[in-house]
């Protein structure tokens, strides 16, 4: 596409090509004519990347083929600047897109939080295919470090120790692995880490990351690879172009997922601290931002004009391919004792990430 600046007619460009983008692009382009702009030729199925990383992903959807039927332009590009003043949003390849409504859905990235050693030595989850090749060139199986006792860090954890038996799997928490689950939750993944090998180290901060392991305010821990799945913060764009944002630099919206400070702006997904009543701020996830895209999307398409709304229901976790969890949780996320584990967690997680591609098609 050649430079041009295009402002002319009601332009709806959406960024990012997430769970939030495309469902909040698919919504509005029933009717309306939108651009979308994602580098990815493919899905990013995010929800699916420990497997990949574990050498058992295999190619999602063509975006090309998930936008066909309704008026969608995907521009393969990076979105670089937002000029919230001028209407403008300028991308990688020099191009400036003008805008009468924009959708930021440009999701979260690996947080770092400054560790020593972490950006030259860990590799992010996001970067599965890099963890997927270095555990295939390894001359024989080592250690593995994965930090991140959250859901991501467990789901990693446990799909690497099953797809590969022989490596030395450890999973490196700053408090409890599992800590936010109900206390039958916390047991199951206990049980399932034991059960596959995988060594715990809780309550270790890591403090430093070096080229053989860690340094954890536990002691150290021996690892040849290290991946970080630590935490994930918001994409800085919406800070950078003057947003208001929280103290995370998530984008502040309405009750129509509209900036506070720049209603012709839609922040969805990962990007957006959207507060709900009676729920709260609602946490990144693909649970929460499947909902919010699709809301914009119908909101664009002029399919409805009420307030944004959103109840939890349950979380769920993937404990390699054998085994899972569902969590029951209260409308504001909060925990009930109820779980489903094993065979029938396992079952309800593979249902739940087949809707969302079911969602998305
Ligand atoms: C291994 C793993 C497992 C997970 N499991 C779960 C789960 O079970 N349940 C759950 O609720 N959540 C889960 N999550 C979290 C979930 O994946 C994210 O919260 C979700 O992907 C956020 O969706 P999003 O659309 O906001 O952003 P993203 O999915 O991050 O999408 C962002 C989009 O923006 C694009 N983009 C980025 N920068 C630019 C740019 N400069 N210009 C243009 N486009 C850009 C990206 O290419 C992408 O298309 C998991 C995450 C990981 C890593």
């Amino acid at each position: 596409m050649s430079s041009s600046t295009s402002t002319t007619g009601r332009r709806i460009v959406v960024l990012g090509a997430g769970y939030a983008g495309l469902s909040a692009a698919k919504g509005a382009g029933r009717h309306r004519t939108v651009t979308l702009v994602a580098p990815e030729e493919r899905l990013l199925h995010r929800i699916r990347q420990h497997e990949a990383a574990a050498g058992r992903g295999r190619d999602w959807p063509a975006l090309g083929d998930l936008a066909r039927g309704r008026r969608i332009e995907h521009l393969r590009a990076r979105a670089v600047e937002i000029d919230p003043d001028g209407h403008k949003v300028l991308l990688d390849d020099g191009t400036t897109l003008g805008y009468d409504t924009l959708v930021h859905a440009l999701g979260s990235r690996t947080a770092w939080h400054g560790v020593p050693g972490a950006v030259e030595h860990a590799h992010p989850v996001e970067r599965a295919a890099e963890v997927r090749r270095l555990i295939r060139e390894a001359d024989h199986p080592g250690t593995l470090a994965v930090v991140g006792g959250g859901a991501t860090g467990i789901e990693l954890a446990t799909e690497l120790a099953e797809a590969h038996p022989g490596w030395t799997v450890r999973i490196v928490a700053a408090g409890q692995v599992g800590g936010i689950y109900s206390p039958k939750g916390r047991a199951h993944i206990r049980r399932v880490l034991d059960r596959l090998g995988v060594a715990v180290h809780e309550d270790a901060t890591v403090t430093e990351v070096t080229p053989d392991g860690l340094r954890t305010t536990a002691g150290p821990v021996e690892a040849d690879l290290t991946v970080w799945a630590a935490s994930m913060e918001p994409h800085p764009l919406a800070a950078e172009a003057g947003l208001a944002v929280d103290g995370r630099g998530r984008a502040l919206v309405d009750d129509h997922l509209r900036s506070l400070s720049h209603p012709d702006i839609h922040v969805i997904g990962d990007a957006a601290a959207v507060t709900v009543p009676g729920v709260g701020t609602l946490r990144m996830g693909c649970a929460t931002a499947l909902p919010q895209g699709r809301y914009v999307g119908r909101l664009l398409a002029g399919r409805t004009s009420k307030p944004f709304s959103f109840r939890y229901t349950a979380q769920c976790l993937s404990l390699g391919r054998r085994d899972g969890l569902l969590q029951l949780v209260h409308a504001d996320d909060s925990m009930k004792p109820t779980v489903l584990t094993g065979t029938a967690g396992r079952l309800v997680k593979a249902g739940i990430v087949g809707a969302v591609l079911s969602a998305l098609k």
